[in-house]
């Protein structure tokens, strides 16, 4: 039985969580699958234009002042007609660095390979100075590319980093006479991408070509090369094929949503980084509110499982053992009493005694006044015998109209007192129904069977009745 239970029990537990655990799982499977399949639809590819307008609007304006310097008459004319009055470019260069506000501003020749600066003349450049290659580098671009964004430290300056933009100029035959450009700090470049991280809430950084990280905010750790950042590193070649990308993986558990977009101005690409939804981690929690919430449900189930089956076993067990008109244990309870204290009687030695008792002339009550009135004499002959006996006396009905008494450790002489207490309640009691009963007593003798001691006390009994009823006699 109690094995029973404890496998009903487990099936139980077993059964619910589960039946909770996967539905709280399959919902928050299908809420963070529909988070990141909005992510990476809308809100990334969203976020990425904007930080892209941004970009164009902020970054694209040295591009616009580098291209205008190039189409100047002035610059070209004064190139042309020999490079005389260096002043007069000096001056040029200083006006647009203010009126700007770039770091830098610039003309280099291609003929006298001068270095014309907002400060003067700086140098000579030459094929053979490291520091010098960017410049035929431009020089060498294809023709239709006009100009080129680079990020490198300012030597014509105080060597801080600078992006440059450098544009090549044509005279009126469209020979190339020399690179111009301007240049912007580019911690004012990371205030701006800074801006737009915290603006966005999502990381934000830049790529040429090669993969290599261009410009990014301070927070940027790790590699500057996404062909050696982990994670990124996979999908690096894919970037750098397309475009426009919305790539979702996962990296240390983690959903990472990348949105790249190609800029054409600077030969670069955007990329957009986040990591993980915030409503993500809502979704988590929600889970495990609902999984400790599975956990408390189904240990109430349990609980209420447990008092149930204890309230019905109990009843099942009474029913079993009690006799339900008169409320004393039935035969088979009693004999199994019995039984058991005959066997410690055995080992003990201790004294038993047996009472039988049987109401006298019971047909006339049913006779008189019913069957119903019977069945209540019955019961309230019960109640007397319950009464005056002792707790550990068991109290059985025999059956009918008959009873049985079991008096552990009680000699014969303490058994006569209680029958004789039962008979003086009985005789007190006045209703119409009022009757007597016929005591047969005797005490259990060492190493006698069940069955002559219950032949013993039942003829105690019919000599009680032969001898006129209302009494009792000992055997
Ligand atoms: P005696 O003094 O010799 O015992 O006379 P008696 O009339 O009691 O005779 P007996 O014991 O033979 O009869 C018992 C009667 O009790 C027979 C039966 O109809 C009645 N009886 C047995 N069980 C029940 C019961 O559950 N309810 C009622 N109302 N009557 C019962
Ligand atoms: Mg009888
Ligand atoms: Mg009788």
């Amino acid at each position: 039985m109690l094995n029973n239970r404890r496998r009903f029990s487990l099936l139980l537990a077993i059964l619910l969580l589960s039946g909770f655990v996967t539905t709280s799982w399959l919902s928050y499977r299908v809420a963070h699958e529909s988070i990141e399949t909005k992510n990476s639809n809308d809100a990334m590819p969203l976020t990425t234009d904007n930080i892209y307008s941004e970009i164009q609007h902020d970054l694209f304006k040295p591009v616009f002042i580098s291209s205008l310097m190039a189409q100047d008459t002035f610059v070209r004319d004064w190139k042309l007609n020999g490079e005389n009055n260096p002043k007069n470019l000096i001056k040029y260069l200083n006006e647009i660095q203010e009126k700007y506000h770039t770091v830098t501003s610039y003309f280099i020749s291609d003929a006298t390979r001068n270095y014309y600066h907002s400060k003067g003349i700086i140098k000579k450049i030459s094929e053979e100075d490291k520091q010098d290659q960017w410049y035929f580098h431009v020089k060498n671009l294809p023709e239709s590319v006009l100009y080129e964004v680079n990020v490198d430290n300012d030597t014509a300056g105080d060597g801080q980093l600078v992006v440059f933009v450098n544009y090549k100029v044509f005279d009126y035959d469209n020979n190339f006479i020399g690179i111009t450009g301007v240049g912007l700090a580019l911690d004012t470049v990371k205030t701006l991408i800074e801006s737009y991280q915290k603006k966005y809430q999502r990381t934000v950084f830049l790529i040429d070509k090669a993969g290599k990280v261009t410009l990014n905010g301070d927070s940027f750790v790790g590699s500057l090369d996404i062909y050696q950042r982990p994670g990124i590193k996979k999908y690096a070649a894919h970037i750098l094929e397309n475009p426009s990308n919305s790539i979702r993986y996962r990296h240390s558990g983690k959903t990472i949503y990348l949105n790249t977009r190609y800029i054409e101005e600077f030969n670069w690409y955007l990329v957009v980084k986040q990591i993980s939804d915030p409503s993500e981690k809502k979704l988590t929690d929600t889970f495990k509110i609902n999984i400790l919430l599975s956990i408390l449900v189904t240990a109430g189930v349990l609980l209420i499982a447990h008092f149930t089956f204890n309230n019905y076993q109990k009843r099942l067990e009474s029913m079993a053992t009690i006799d339900k008109l008169s409320g004393l244990l039935n035969r088979q309870a009693f004999d199994s009493i019995l039984e058991n204290n005959l066997e410690q009687n055995k080992r003990k030695g201790n004294h038993l005694s047996l009472m039988l008792i049987d109401i006298d002339n019971f047909k006339n009550i049913n006779d008189k006044f019913g069957h119903l009135a019977g069945d209540k004499v019955i019961h309230n002959v019960a109640q007397i015998c319950k009464l005056h006996s002792r707790d550990s006396d068991s109290v059985c009905r025999w059956g009918g109209e008959e009873f049985i008494i079991m008096l552990a450790d009680t000699e014969i002489g303490s058994a006569v007192n209680i029958a004789e207490r039962i008979q003086k309640h009985l005789r007190e009691d006045d209703n119409e129904c009022a009757v007597t009963v016929s005591f047969g007593i005797t005490e259990y003798q060492p190493n006698e069977s069940i069955v002559s001691l219950f032949n013993r006390v039942d003829s105690a009994l019919y000599q009680a009745k032969a001898k006129g009823r209302n009494r009792l006699e000992i055997a």
